[in-house]
């Protein structure tokens, strides 16, 4: 038997990754809501938007405003995406507790999304950490390597310049790298296989695996992920989410799904699972029409199921 982590963090992205792929515009103080109440069901970990200008995404323009209301909740991890030097620098001042720089290691889709190459972007996280540490900030910084299982545009994606990018953006000053399956190519053996030699180059750096459903694969990936010790992952509520620039990347894993995976498994994330669907039933409302994910909401929890917690008493 593996050895799996006993606590993970289920890191929330829906209001960034999420929103940014659909159409409606999620009012302020509907995201801060969900916000609180997601930090009530036990979440601790919520990527609340992104600094890009807002006449790209107009969705995220209100994210200094959930920055300052999410920094108010004790013990909340509030990070929040930066495509460039300009955006971090309003995450350093917002004080947001770490900014997730995108980079893609295929090269046409950072052409595509980004307008850099990867190298560029390598480039620019060295500015970010020079600015970091000129402004006395604690704000960590971490890179987020996407495409890395393959592309929409390019298509195969070499592990070996996954890994390239991996050691490039550590020697740059990046506190953290990550894995993003942007498109949903990956499946359990690659995830094992590249989770595997990146532990080796980043150790307890390698923070987080993000992984899209529209294969069907994002549990299964998880697990494999679980396997190779990475104790973080990211996830919408209700699935919601995608890429503008990868046609047919519907779907993060769903936050609500893989908390009861990881439940069952005997692995504490300190969420409350009915808590957390009660949020995404509120959530569907506020987002009718668009496309929602996951599985557990339409069938309910198992008569046989008892939170963790309960299992200890
Ligand atoms: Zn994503």
């Amino acid at each position: 038997m593996p050895s799996f982590p006993a606590n993970v963090a289920i890191r929330e992205v829906g209001l960034r990754d999420g929103l940014q792929s659909i159409p409606s515009i999620l009012p302020t103080e509907r995201k801060i809501e969900w916000i609180s109440d997601a930090y009530a069901a036990g979440q601790r970990e919520i990527e609340v938007g992104s600094f890009v200008p807002a006449r790209l995404l107009p969705q995220l323009a209100d994210t200094a405003e959930l920055v300052a209301y999410a920094k108010t909740l004790p013990g909340l991890v509030v990070s929040v995406l930066v495509p460039n030097l300009k955006g971090a620098e309003r995450a350093i001042e917002t004080n947001a507790d770490l900014l997730l720089v995108p980079l893609s290691a295929s090269h046409e889709h950072s052409l595509a999304n980004l307008r850099k190459t990867p190298d560029e972007v390598v480039a620019e996280v060295a500015r970010i950490r020079a600015a970091r540490d000129a402004a006395g900030s604690k704000t960590l910084i971490e890179g987020g390597i996407g495409t890395a299982f393959g592309c929409t545009i390019q298509g195969r994606v070499e592990q070996s310049e996954v890994l390239r990018c991996m050691q490039a953006l550590l020697d740059a000053g990046a506190d953290r790298v990550s894995i993003a399956d942007t498109v949903g190519y990956a499946g359990p053996s690659a995830v094992r296989e590249l989770f595997e030699k990146a532990r080796k180059i980043a150790g307890e750096r390698f923070w987080c695996g993000h992984f899209h459903d529209t294969r069907g694969l994002a549990l299964a990936n998880v697990y494999a992920a679980l396997e190779t010790g990475v104790a973080r992952y990211d996830a919408t509520l209700a699935g919601v989410g995608g890429c503008p620039h990868a046609p047919g990347a519907s779907g993060n894993a769903s936050s609500e799904d893989l908390a009861f995976m990881l439940a069952d498994m005997g692995i504490e994330t300190g969420i409350d699972i009915p808590a957390l669907l009660a949020l995404r039933a509120k959530v569907a409302g506020w987002l009718e029409g668009e496309s929602l994910h996951g599985a557990l909401w339409l069938a309910g929890l198992p008569k046989t199921f008892a939170a963790p917690a309960a299992l200890n008493a």
